[in-house]
């Protein structure tokens, strides 16, 4: 099948890699000419715009950073719908706020096509793997359509949650989850290296037990390492929390603890770590505790 992609960065680039190894064909576009180019030398050919990508293909998977990049490459100049014919399937992978998946969908539909929302967990190893965890919202027939074509050629599981905005609804749950957990891991390693245990030990000793997680897992070694490479960027979880603060007040549930983790995430951003990987809270502590957790 054709596949046009558009949003080749940190995670589009390997599930581009995903799609072409499963036999497809890739059209792609992205606004970083480097991104681009990695992803031709791949096997996938380039497209000049959004707008040409939907001109030649009728599936189209947008990975990009946040509502605001969606809303430009699907309703903007040169964007998708400028260019797609009635029956196109757009499949938004980025994560972005629910109620920005209905006002694109309400204007897709407007058009004839027909757009999911299928955000996604598991970052960049998981991308690589081809096992991310993919949640959908949408018309349920479109999510049978591409589920195991598309969708499981780049994930171990996709999971139909509802309506069009409910994919992004459950990834704002994953998130919460995600920065509250790397947070206690933080927390708990700062604990351990201030009282004089190294936290490469405690690591070993409660990775098996209740504490253990995958959040654990993923991020305790780079803390322990110091590598805050990205991953995925603390800019882009403070995206999220956003938008699942302003999801929540909306909605009438109160989230304090992803406000306070708001509030430590604009902290180490407002010391230049914006770019870092989210496992950077570490950093946090490191500030408030005058202990690093790794060396
Ligand atoms: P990224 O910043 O690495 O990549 C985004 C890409 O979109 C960039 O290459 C950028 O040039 C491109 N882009 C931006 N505006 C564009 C436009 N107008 N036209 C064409 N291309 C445009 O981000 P990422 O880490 O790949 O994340 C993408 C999405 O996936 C985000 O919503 C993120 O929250 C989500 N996500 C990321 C991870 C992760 O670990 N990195 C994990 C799960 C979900």
């Amino acid at each position: 099948m054709k596949i046009g992609f558009i949003g080749l960065g940190i995670m589009g680039k390997p599930m581009v890699r995903n799609l072409l190894k499963a036999g497809h064909e890739l059209v792609v576009f992205d606004v970083i000419k480097e991104n681009v180019d990695i992803s031709v030398k791949d096997g996938a050919r380039a497209a000049a715009s959004a707008k040409a990508i939907a001109q030649e293909c009728t599936t189209i998977i947008t990975m990009l950073p946040n509502s605001p990049h969606v809303k430009t490459v699907v309703l903007g100049e040169n964007g998708i719908l400028e260019g797609a014919k009635p029956g196109t399937i757009l499949i938004d992978m980025s994560s972005i706020a629910p109620l920005a998946s209905q006002e694109v969908e309400k204007a897709c539909s407007a058009k004839g096509v027909k757009m999911i929302d299928a955000p996604v967990s598991g970052g960049e190893p998981k991308a690589i793997d081809g096992t991310m965890s993919i949640m959908v919202g949408g018309d349920k027939k479109i999510f049978e359509q591409v589920k195991d074509d598309i969708l499981l050629k780049m994930g171990g599981s996709a999971v139909h949650c509802g309506a069009i905005g409910a994919g992004n609804t459950t990834k704002l749950a994953n998130q919460v989850v995600v920065a509250v957990n790397i947070a206690a891991v933080a927390e708990a390693f700062t604990l351990a290296k201030r009282a004089g245990v190294d936290p490469q030990l405690v690591f070993d000793a409660i990775k098996g037990g209740l504490a253990g997680s995958t959040v654990m897992n993923a991020k305790g070694p780079m803390m322990i390492a110091s590598n805050f490479k990205p991953g995925f960027k603390i800019d882009l979880h403070i995206k999220d929390l956003g938008n699942a603060l302003d999801t929540g007040h909306g909605v009438g549930a109160p989230l304090p603890l992803t406000a306070l983790l708001m509030e430590m995430m604009q902290t180490i951003r407002a010391d230049g770590a914006g770019q870092d990987d989210h496992s950077a809270l570490a950093k946090y502590y490191a500030k408030v505790s005058g202990t690093k957790i790794g060396d």
